[in-house]
């Protein structure tokens, strides 16, 4: 009986989503996006992420389909496009990304072909003296193709925007622009000789400089997925009718012989059928030292190679390959929001209707309060509309995320979304599952006592032919020692597993049960005379199997786990990081108190019943947010029930599904580096969110040219511009600085 209820997170008709969509200009477009897909009837869920420019939603099949999504975004004027899964989308979305930055690039050249003429024919050469004829025609002729050209797509946004009831960075760019271009067109038309054309020519330059430096950085965000994708091997030699045959990856099937030489990459996941070697598998588990494999060992697709030759039997392919799925769970991460998003969207949303209002208020406030010229009061609106930055603010949180979870992955780290890497940082309780998390999960018999007249051996062959069928670790050790004394086994009949109690079954005529104190309770077997000799062994961190049948104890066989070489440091770094830990564990409570002082751990919860694990942690939930760590089955629920669930990947897949974050090695470190990594990636997002508001706080005021009483001293709206631009690439730029940060 093994308790895997934990895991019950499937969704019924629930489906999940990924759509590709194009066409957004800003944050502000996501949060428009996602507000509308989530008003759909049949969607639960829907992000929408502006850095990856994916949409993730989770809808009922039934109700709306994929296309009734697509048509939704299509409504409100982007493209979107259903993403597969898999490395082969990746690689079209990483084209997608490439095509984004050649097309700023190009844009920006051409911009500033115009501008750059512009500007020193309207700003330079009249400070030197320097008179050109037709001056303000010929501005004129080079800010058209910027305003009209290279400027279309903040008309288009502001159209999307519009219909969409709403305003976005792209109608402050629209509207700034345009009216220091139409202004200068009636100064021409007027006769007048001020004009601002090359304003805002140069400030279209700006913003587009900034798109592509903002296009370039964000690349840069994705670089751990991509490394990832360049892991993933093309080509595979098949043995097949014992001729060597170079195959396609993705033409591999399940059970497919394959042959890897020394220095090759391991194409697929599979297990070795002959041969050993040493491989490489840094770029998976984030392990450094090379692991020695032999036959019956799991290689992983995408590890290398480094000495001997072997061949190996595929076990998975396509998307069900490690490597594939690592990607996809790291895509998804990257994809998700944290909820500290929730309130860049909030500001997001008022932010472009009040900056308009300012504007507005600060060209009446000049022209009509303090009576200033017609042209000094537009200049002053203008730079206050592109000041403005509402993509600095939208970029805070998503950017940091994706940096953030990258960085993980490259270090054996899986965050599942930013909801779990934002957890992370406020946990306060940390508890620990023993076997397999703490120690090595592998057990070794230790001890054997007979009690009666029965001998070693008897007690191990009955013990170890029920055990034969458990999956429990200490059935291993036992099954592994008889194994080792040569002892044949007997079928037993009648078999039961008792979660947390042991086993029971009928080998030959007799009925036994072999398990721990609380079993023999249940059994109603006095074991009073025996508790001096089982304490002395629990006292050496032992666990202590009882084996009885009818109303007679026969025997004990006590089995010692060892303690991981990382754990104890584990332990002291996250007390230094200032969390208190504790160990779970249905093991007795003696054993539990040898193994916390190997660890340094101070607060146990021993002999807790695996459907128990949940409760002490809903316990403890009730002081402060609780982070449990665990590999087996019997964790899942525990797991699901924290409010951030750590598994081991060397434990079951069911507590890799329900913990939200996986640590690929087998090292206990990585918890705290977790939860140092999420500190380091929050206060990043901190960081990022208050220098966009600052910016605007104080940028605002200043184009509006609160300054120029006291100094004379007014932003002039191409400073503006380029001010914009780079608050959302130091935005970027202070995300990315993250991947140097050591863990
Ligand atoms: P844990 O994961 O902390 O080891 P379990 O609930 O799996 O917790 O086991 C608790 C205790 O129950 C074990 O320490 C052992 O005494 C007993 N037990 C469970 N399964 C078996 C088994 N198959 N054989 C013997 N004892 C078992
Ligand atoms: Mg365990």
């Amino acid at each position: 009986m093994h308790n895997g209820d934990g895991n019950n997170h499937i969704k019924g008709n629930m489906k999940k989503t990924n759509l590709q969509v194009t066409g957004m200009h800003c944050a502000s477009c996501a949060t428009l996006l996602t507000k509308a897909l989530t008003k759909a009837e049949g969607v639960k869920e829907a992000t929408v992420n502006y850095a990856t420019a994916r949409a993730t939603i989770l809808h009922d099949e039934k109700k709306i389909h994929e296309q009734a999504l697509i048509d939704i975004i299509k409504d409100k004027g982007y493209g979107a496009s259903v993403l597969t899964e898999g490395v082969h989308s990746l690689e079209a979305e990483a084209k997608l990304m490439k095509d984004e930055i050649l097309k700023s690039q190009k844009l920006f050249l051409i911009s500033f072909l115009f501008a750059f003429p512009a500007f020193v024919f309207g700003m330079i050469f009249p400070r030197i003296g320097l008179h050109i004829p037709y001056i303000q025609y010929i501005s004129w002729i080079l800010a058209t193709p910027v305003q009209f050209y290279v400027g279309w797509q903040f008309y288009k946004g502001t159209w999307h925007a519009l219909r969409n009831k709403t305003a976005n960075m792209d109608t402050l760019i629209a509207l700034g622009t345009s009216a220091a271009y139409i202004f200068s067109i009636y100064q021409v038309l007027a006769g007048n000789t001020e004009q601002y054309f090359e304003v805002s020519a140069i400030l279209i330059t700006f913003v587009i400089l900034g798109k592509w430096l903002e296009a370039i950085a964000k690349g840069k965000t994705s670089e751990a997925i991509k490394k990832l994708i360049s892991l993933s091997p093309k080509i595979a030699t098949v043995i097949r009718k014992g001729k060597e045959v170079k195959v396609s990856v993705d033409e591999l099937q399940i059970g497919d012989i394959i042959l890897v030489r020394p220095g090759e990459k391991v194409p697929i996941d599979g297990e070795i059928t002959e041969g050993h070697s040493s491989l490489d598998e840094s770029m998976i588990t984030g392990e450094s030292m090379p692991v020695e494999k032999k036959k019956g060992d799991m290689v992983i697709g995408g590890t290398i190679n480094k000495q001997g030759s072997f061949h190996f039997k595929t076990t998975r392919v396509g998307a069900n390959t490690t490597l594939s799925r690592i990607i996809k769970l790291i895509e998804d991460a990257q994809g998700s929001r944290a909820p500290i998003q929730r309130f860049a969207d909030m500001v997001s949303q008022y932010f472009v209707p009040i900056v308009l209002v300012i504007s507005i208020l600060t060209f009446a406030a000049w022209y009509f309060v303090f009576s200033s010229t017609f042209s000094f009061a537009v200049i002053a609106a203008v730079a206050v509309l592109v000041i403005a930055c509402p993509c600095a603010l939208g970029l805070a949180t998503p950017t940091a995320i994706m940096v953030g979870t990258g960085k993980g992955a490259l270090h054996g780290i899986l965050i599942k979304g930013g909801e779990a890497l934002e957890t992370a940082h406020k946990i306060k309780y940390i508890i620990f599952d023993k076997t397999g998390t703490i120690t090595k999960g592998v057990p070794e018999v230790t001890d054997i006592k007979v009690i009666g007249k029965n001998t070693e051996k008897e007690i191990l062959k009955i013990a170890a032919s029920i055990e034969k069928y458990s999956e429990h670790a200490l059935a291993e050790a036992i099954v592994k020692k008889a194994e080792e004394e040569k002892i044949g086994l007997t079928k037993p009949t009648n078999f039961k597993a008792i979660s947390g109690f042991g086993v029971e079954a009928k080998v030959g005529a007799k009925q036994y049960a072999f398990g721990n104190r609380r079993l023999m309770q249940r059994e109603r077997i006095n074991i009073s005379s025996y508790e001096k000799e089982i304490k002395l062994l629990e006292e050496q961190g032992k666990t202590v199997m009882l084996l009885s049948s009818g109303k007679i104890l026969l025997g004990m066989i006590a089995a010692a786990d060892r303690v991981k070489e990382s754990s104890a440091e584990a332990i002291e770094e996250l007390h230094k990081l200032g969390l208190e830990v504790y160990m779970i564990t249905g093991d007795n409570e003696r054993t539990a108190q040898a193994i916390a002082r190997q660890t340094g751990i101070k607060n146990i919860f021993a002999e807790v019943l695996p459907e128990d694990k949940a409760n002490y942690v809903k316990k403890l939930q009730q002081k402060g947010k609780v982070a449990m760590v665990g590999d087996g089955i019997n964790d899942a629920p525990a797991l699901a029930q924290a409010d951030l669930g750590i598994a081991m990947a060397s434990g079951t897949d069911v507590a890799m599904e329900t913990g939200s974050i996986v640590l690929m090695r087998n090292d206990l470190r990585d918890v705290p580096r977790a939860i140092h990594l999420s500190r380091l990636t929050m206060a990043k997002i901190k960081q990022n969110m208050f220098w966009a508001l600052f910016y605007n706080v104080v940028g605002i005021p200043i184009a509006a040219g609160i300054l120029y009483p006291f100094t004379g001293w007014l932003l002039s709206p191409m400073i503006a511009g380029g001010a914009m631009a780079l608050s959302s690439v130091s935005v970027v730029t202070n995300s990315l600085v993250l991947k140097r940060k050591k863990l």
